[in-house]
């Protein structure tokens, strides 16, 4: 099987951009709403973006007498348009599915105007944890904090501000407002943007509900008439409202690569060149090169529907975490076996959660011991279990009732206990992670005093938060040794 591996882009409004839907709300008024999650906030579609990118995609790469929307192809299995995108062949009945998946774009950072048209930039911590703009060495101060200063200030934002959002959202701003939010974020994929380094000194993160309670002031809308074609004057009674997102807004969305090569992919063809197709090598790194380029594209024609008036120019580029440079963007060990090795303990009820990790966690820098439990358990299995956890140096406790249940997954905390009290000097080896919601007590007792990450309540902080464990506790126990 082919685990995925997944990319997360961070997608910047150069201008208004509008995708959604046009709604009818009278006999000749119509309104153009943009498309938004179930809180009322904006959002990019999945089915949008990909249309988008496809379109500019399919210009420089479908092959020849493709229609580059994979329903008229003359080989869509090897069309680099058909084949990565997918395609119903009308004519044979053939289809596939694609080997890029798109998931909607969220959010990250709403413009928000003040009185006298200032401009804030309001989030939520999972927002920007989402979007991978909070580093895995502050998330968990901020969401500490949360807990007693629901809003955190960027250092330009005026108490004339503060004080407008409190009237308008319903916040309450900290009395001791913090100044230099930028030490709490992910900064180094700011650099060169403009944009955001200036969103970073007026950013306010606020909690979910506030961020929906702001949801119809991401939003700018304007009047239009509707022209009559023939008479070329306005028709009776036709205005309508279009809404678009303002430029400087920010959303983040993951594109997941299926490898090609796991599909016996072996090559792709493209356009003609004069003297035949141009061929090429179908890996994922190929794709997510030639993603770049259809991206670029969306900053200079923009993205949307030109029936919806969506054409709007967006600037995309991918966060840290990257595939192809793992250890720049996380752990930051440059010699593979020096990397951690990490052992995912869990029931087999998890396994998909686990596989998920297993995957993220290498893309995070380190190898991964994940055992498949579907296997028969006799006892060579089990004591190559236990070499597992011997040879581990983190052992990750995956927690759901099944897994506190199975007596095999407490025998390896046990293991893994032990093998924790047994190093000198004695050091963390031992992750718990939550995968649902469990009653403290329902802890085992030998874990229950430990802080762990919380993988069911928000993923993408509950990986960052096992990164960040592993990467101070391994420096820890290396840096002595390593001076
Ligand atoms: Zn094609």
């Amino acid at each position: 099987m082919s685990v995925p591996a997944t990319q997360t882009y961070l997608c910047c409004t150069i201008e208004p951009l509008h995708i959604g839907s046009r709604t009818s709300t009278g006999h000749q008024e119509f309104r153009q709403g943009v498309a938004k999650d179930h809180d009322g906030v904006p959002l990019l579609p999945a089915t949008s973006l990909k249309g988008a990118i496809r379109s500019f995609w399919s210009q420089d790469l479908a092959m020849p007498g493709c229609d580059g929307k994979g329903r008229e192809c003359p080989q869509p299995h090897v069309c680099a348009s058909c084949a990565v995108f997918g395609y119903v062949n009308q004519h044979h009945g053939e289809q596939s599915s694609s080997l890029l998946r798109f998931s909607d774009g969220r959010l990250c950072l709403g413009v928000f105007r003040t009185t006298g048209g200032g401009k804030i930039w309001l989030t939520t911590p999972e927002r920007l944890a989402t979007g991978g703009l909070i580093s895995s060495s502050i998330q968990c101060d901020l969401i500490a904090r949360q807990e007693t200063h629901p809003v955190l200030l960027g250092n330009r934002v005026t108490e004339q501000e503060a004080d407008y959002l409190r009237l308008s959202l319903g916040i309450e701003p900290p009395s001791n407002a913090r100044s230099g939010t930028d030490h709490y974020l992910e900064t180094r994929e700011w650099e060169g943007r403009p944009m955001l380094a200036s969103a970073l000194q007026r950013l306010v993160v606020v909690e979910e509900p506030a961020m929906a309670r702001a949801a119809g002031k991401f939003l700018q809308a304007s009047s239009h008439v509707s022209i009559d074609g023939k008479t070329g004057a306005a028709r009776a009674g036709s205005l309508f409202e279009i809404e678009a997102v303002p430029p400087d807004s920010l959303f983040s969305f993951d594109v997941s690569f299926v490898d090609p090569l796991s599909l016996g992919v072996v090559e792709l063809l493209a356009r003609d060149l004069g003297s035949g197709l141009e061929v090429l090598r179908p890996t994922i790194d190929t794709l997510d090169h030639l993603l770049l380029q259809a991206f670029e594209k969306a900053a200079r024609l923009g993205i949307g529907g030109k029936r919806s008036r969506g054409m709007g120019r967006v600037r995309i580029w991918p966060i840290a975490w990257r595939r192809d440079e793992p250890t720049t963007g996380s752990l930051g060990w440059p010699d593979p076996t020096s990397r951690p090795m990490v052992f995912i303990s869990h029931s087999s009820v998890n396994k998909q959660i686990a596989r998920r990790l297993a995957n993220d966690l290498r893309v995070g820098g380190c190898r991964v011991w994940l055992d498949e439990h579907e296997i028969l358990i006799g006892d060579s299995v089990q004591r190559r279990l236990g070499e597992g956890i011997e040879n581990a140096d983190f052992v990750v406790l995956l927690i759901s009732e099944p897994a506190v249940a199975s007596s095999w997954v407490r025998d390896e905390i046990e293991a893994a206990l032990a093998r924790e009290k047994s190093t000198t000097p004695e050091r963390i080896i031992v992750l718990p992670a939550l995968v649902e919601d469990l009653g403290p007590e329902r802890i085992p007792t030998m874990i229950r005093t430990r802080r762990w990450a919380s993988l069911h309540r928000n993923y993408h902080l509950g990986i960052t938060e096992l990164l960040k464990s592993i990467r101070l506790n391994t420096h820890r126990e290396r840096s002595p040794s390593s001076m």
